[in-house]
């Protein structure tokens, strides 16, 4: 028999969290929307698990929130505690053994939770129930594991074999073999915390309790809101209006939270040192949740008040690369009055471009995305925003896109500094070599893009926009420094 979920692979979790636990609440209805709210967050897979109190249930599938889930599939997931997830991809693994929730069997008896005689590498999706006496803990993961050193030696002493293990495999298992030495979750979940080293916000499941964690840096967000009686985690406080949750509190960087029928408690298990990861109000986040009290949307068009402070550019029109850069565009027009006008419009319906593994599908997909309005650009000088430049790709195809349509000229603004550094922390970008601003010159970028100037805001002015602290940040992706230790990883960046 195969065992259910097992070589994951090594892939990074680029991923929305989600979970709720209330006796009155549909709780897999409510993690249906909660996931469509943070769809931005994860597009390859989706999957929610449900618990009564006696057994965990789970359906995950690969494609979108929508895609995934029918009426049908929601009806059949019932309790008042679940977990939920949206995965990101970028690496080729796009099949449904990655997909979360992962669960794992503290069942002293059981070594693994036994899901009969499917081979999950070849399905699109997986519904399945655990059985009454297997104890079955359910896992969802944001973030990413840059050392697995520890954890892998820790299953190894227990005999559990790790070669093709995913960081968030590695977890799971780990806190599922404290519970087959007899501990409960919150015990497992505890001892477990010191061996991981990364970054990670975990919400983690069984039949009848929910425990958030998040890494001493707290790298990744995770907010709880207040419903009926109940209590809901969401990766984003965006999650929550949709579902009629009010925000309570954030998770705190360090702390692990418990909600079981007694309410909700918290300890700290370890000692806390934020450091949100900038990249969150670069670029992953919706404008329309909030990070350590501040507005996304604000902190965003700051970035753009701040690129016209330290810009001064003669053009006739400001054009956003929709949609993240949307708000920075409306501060910079705002800030100068050249008029902002929506000269390029997106398809909706594709999905961020970064998802396509292989280079010439990306690039046939920046042309899928993004469409020029002719008329709003001919004969004009141009400035088109963009939040961040990763690898180039995209800021070049845009840049030749505006002079097809008739640009005079095309003026390239990032609102944020350039990156030079990979993460390990839970986006996804490239390896260093593959990042545009670690190799080359900003002149020699603008010459690559063909455009007539480039600018990036300054590491001081993104800050500064923010109005927080540098020292509540993780700015890896600018700086190179990496608060939680990448271990191994370090191998892999030049200075
Ligand atoms: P490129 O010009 O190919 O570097 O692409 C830049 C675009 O990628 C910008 O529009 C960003 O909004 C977007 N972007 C930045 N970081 C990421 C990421 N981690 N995943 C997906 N897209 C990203």
């Amino acid at each position: 028999m195969t065992e259910f979920d097992f070589s994951a692979g090594q892939v990074g979790e680029k991923c929305a969290v989600f979970g709720v636990f209330g006796q009155s609440l549909d709780v897999a209805r409510l993690s249906f929307f909660g996931l469509y709210a943070l769809q931005h967050r994860g597009q390859e897979s989706a999957g929610i698990a449900t618990g009564n109190g006696e057994a965990i249930c789970l359906h995950k599938g690969m494609g979108l929130v929508s895609q995934v889930f029918t009426e049908e599939l929601i009806e059949s997931l019932k309790g008042h505690v679940a977990v939920a997830h949206n995965r990101y991809s970028t690496t080729g693994g796009s099949k449904v053994k990655h997909a979360q929730p992962m669960l794992g069997a503290g069942n002293s008896k059981l070594q693994k939770v036994d899901y009969g005689d499917t081979s999950p590498s070849l399905l699109d999706s997986i519904s399945l129930c655990s059985g009454a006496d297997d104890d079955a803990i359910a896992l969802v993961h944001n973030g990413n594991l840059p050392s697995t050193t520890l954890l892998s030696e820790f299953l190894r002493e227990k005999g559990i074999g790790t070669p093709e293990f995913s960081d968030s495999r590695m977890i799971v298992e780990a806190i599922a073999a404290f519970m087959r030495e007899g501990h409960d979750l919150k015990e497992s979940v505890r001892r477990a915390y010191p061996l991981l080293t990364g970054a990670f916000s975990i919400l983690i499941m069984s039949k009848d309790t929910l425990i958030a964690i998040r890494d001493a840096c707290g790298i990744r967000p995770l907010s709880i809101a207040q419903l009926n009686g109940g209590y809901v985690f969401a990766s984003e406080t965006c999650a929550f209006a949709p579902i009629g949750a009010s925000y309570l509190r954030d998770v705190e960087p360090g702390e692990m939270v418990i909600v079981d029928e007694k309410g909700l408690r918290s300890e700290q298990v370890a000692a806390a040192n934020p450091k949100l990861d900038i990249f969150e109000f670069v670029y992953f986040a919706r404008p329309d949740s909030r990070l350590l009290g501040k507005s996304v949307y604000d902190v965003r068009r700051n970035c753009g008040i701040q690129l016209a402070k330290e810009n001064t550019i003669e053009a006739d029109v400001v054009i956003p690369v929709p949609e993240t850069a949307i708000p920075a565009a409306i501060g910079f027009s705002q800030a100068t009055g050249i008029p902002m006008e929506m000269g390029l419009t997106k398809n909706r319906y594709i999905h961020r471009t970064f998802i396509q593994p292989e280079q010439h599908i990306r690039e046939q997909g920046v042309k899928a995305k993004l469409s020029p309005i002719k008329q709003i650009i001919e004969g004009k000088r141009v400035i088109v925003i963009d939040d961040s430049i990763v690898r180039g790709t995209t800021s070049r195809q845009i840049v030749a896109m505006l002079f097809e349509a008739g640009a005079k000229e095309v003026h390239f603004l990032v609102s944020s500094p350039p990156v030079k550094f990979p993460d390990f922390y839970g986006i996804d970008t490239p390896k260093q070599s593959a990042l545009i601003a670690a190799t080359k010159s900003v002149e020699e970028i603008q010459k690559f893009l063909g455009a007539t100037s480039l600018r990036y805001l300054s590491y001081e002015g993104m800050i500064a926009a923010t109005g927080i602290p540098e020292d509540q940040f993780s700015t890896s992706c600018f700086t190179g420094v990496y608060p939680i230790d990448i271990r191994e990883c370090s191998k892999e960046i030049r200075y």
